[in-house]
C-alpha cells in the first residue's frame, strides 16, 4: 500500500498502539495474548551511556548489583575510548553478565573487525549497527570476519528493509523499535521475516515513556523469536504515580505485564 504521508514513524506508532489497545479491550484480551501470547513478562537489559571508561564500569557494576544481567554499552564516538570502556566493564562486572556494544553507526568496518577480534571469547556477544545505516555491503564482510553477532538497528525500519538486509546476509540479529516500524503492525512484519529466516530479534526503544514501553513489552512477551529486550527508557523519567497505572510492574530486570485487556494502562484524568 502506498503511503500518502511519508515518514513520521513515531506519530504513526502512537496511533497504531492506541488501535491495538482498543482491539484488545474489544476482545477482552491483553495485547500480548491478542498477538499470540508466548509469555506475559520479559527481561530487559540496561544501557550504559558513553562516559569515562572507569565511570562506565562503575555504573555497569551498580546495575549488575541491582539485578541486571544484560548490558548494552553505548559507543561510536572514539573507537580507542570504546575499547577501553568495554575492557573496563568486562574487568569489573560479574563474569556471567551478557554485554552488547552499540556503536551507533560510528565505526568503520576495519575498526569493527579489530575491536571485535580483541574481545573474541569474552561475554561481549554482539555489536549493534557499527556502520552508517546506508553502508550495506560491508556488513557481510564484518559478519564473515567476527565471531560475535552483528545486529542491525538504523538500517532496518520496515519489513522491506528487513527482507533486503536478510537476503544480502547483512545481519545475525535485528533491533526492532516500535517508533521506527510505525508501531506493532510493522514490527510484526519485521519479526515474521526474521523468524522465517532463522534470525532472532531484539526489541529496543528510543526515549519512550512507560506507555510506549508497555506496548513494546506486550510485543516482546508475545513472541518467542524476540530473544532480547532493551526497554529501559522509562526508567529515566520521573513519573507521578497518580497519573497512570503503567500496565506493567518492574522487579529488577523483569517487566511483568498486567492481565488487563488492551495495554492494561489506566490513565487517571
Ligand atoms: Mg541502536
Amino acid at each position: 500500500m502506498e503511503e500518502t504521508i511519508v515518514g513520521h514513524t513515531a506519530l504513526k506508532a502512537g496511533i497504531d498502539i492506541a488501535l491495538y489497545d482498543i482491539l484488545g479491550k474489544d476482545a477482552g484480551l491483553p495485547v500480548y495474548q491478542l498477538l499470540g501470547g508466548a509469555s506475559n513478562s520479559i527481561k530487559t537489559d540496561i544501557t550504559i551511556s558513553i562516559g569515562e571508561p572507569e565511570q562506565m564500569a562503575t555504573e555497569a557494576q551498580q546495575y549488575v548489583s541491582s539485578g541486571f544481567s544484560q548490558l548494552k554499552v553505548k559507543a561510536g564516538i572514539d573507537p580507542h575510548a570504546d575499547e577501553q570502556a568495554i575492557q573496563a566493564i568486562l574487568n569489573t562486572v560479574t563474569p556471567t553478565t551478557e554485554i552488547k556494544v552499540d556503536a551507533n553507526q560510528g565505526w568503520t568496518a576495519k575498526q569493527t573487525i579489530a575491536i571485535m577480534e580483541k574481545f573474541k571469547g569474552t561475554n561481549l556477544d554482539a555489536v549493534e549497527q557499527p556502520l552508517p545505516y546506508w553502508q550495506h555491503e560491508q556488513n557481510k564482510l564484518i559478519r564473515q570476519s567476527i565471531t560475535q553477532n552483528l545486529m542491525l538497528d538504523e538500517s532496518v525500519h520496515s519489513p522491506s528493509d528487513a527482507m533486503t538486509a536478510i537476503k544480502n546476509g547483512e545481519a545475525d540479529l535485528i533491533n526492532i523499535k516500535l517508533m521506527k516500524s510505525k508501531g506493532i503492525f510493522g514490527a510484526e512484519g519485521i519479526n515474521k521475516i526474521a523468524e522465517s529466516a532463522g534470525l532472532n530479534c531484539m526489541i529496543g526503544c528510543m526515549a519512550e515513556t512507560s506507555i510506549g514501553i508497555c506496548a513494546a513489552v506486550h510485543f516482546a512477551a508475545a513472541h518467542s523469536n524476540v530473544a532480547y529486550c532493551d526497554l529501559d527508557s522509562f526508567m529515566m523519567f520521573k513519573q507521578p504515580k497518580w497519573l497512570l497505572d503503567k500496565g506493567f510492574t518492574q522487579e529488577q530486570d523483569r517487566l511483568q505485564l498486567s492481565d488487563k485487556p488492551g495495554l492494561g494502562i489506566n490513565v487517571n484524568f
